[in-house]
């Protein structure tokens, strides 16, 4: 059973001033799969990331969901946070509630934070579905990274 824990981040006022965070949270409390909700200023700050430590061992969480910047500058951040808690880090997904949210959705408050809502819901049903992955290499073949559309790189001429 699916028990998916949601932390909706502020960014201080980068996402705060324009999303209502903490009515984000009380959204999604009650959504399918959704076992804890809360929001926090700083996420990927050191009690950010101890308070969703503490979350999945106090609330049994098998999922977690943060909604905060871009995947780019902290998903592997995140998923090394909840791989110390003692879950898969592929059971950890991300909603981007700054830059496809707040940044450019300045001033309608209203709007972004039900946008927000929704883009945190989609992160939580694509959670649900995740499933426990394991890291592997692959052999590659070296010739096959060669630039094609340079014939002579490429040693065709
Ligand atoms: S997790 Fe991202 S959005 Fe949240 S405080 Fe850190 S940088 Fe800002």
């Amino acid at each position: 059973m699916e028990r998916v824990g949601v932390f909706i981040c502020h960014c201080g006022s980068n996402i705060g001033a324009v999303v209502d965070c903490a009515k984000v949270a009380e959204n999604v409390r009650d959504y399918p799969g959704v076992a804890y909700s809360t929001d926090y200023k700083y996420m990927c700050s050191e009690p950010g990331q101890e308070m969703i430590q503490n979350a999945i061992k106090e609330h049994k969480l098998n999922r977690v969901v943060v909604a905060s910047c871009s995947p780019r500058m902290h998903e592997k951040t995140f998923r090394a946070c909840v791989e110390k808690a003692g879950l898969n880090p592929y059971m950890f997904e991300m909603a981007n509630i700054r830059e496809h949210c707040s940044w450019v959705h300045a001033g309608k408050n209203e709007e972004a934070t039900a946008k927000a809502t929704d883009l945190v819901k989609m992160a939580v049903s694509k959670v649900c579905k995740n499933e426990q992955l394991q890291k592997g290499h692959a052999p590659v073949t070296k010739r096959a990274l060669r630039d094609r559309r340079d014939p002579v790189r490429a040693g065709y001429r």
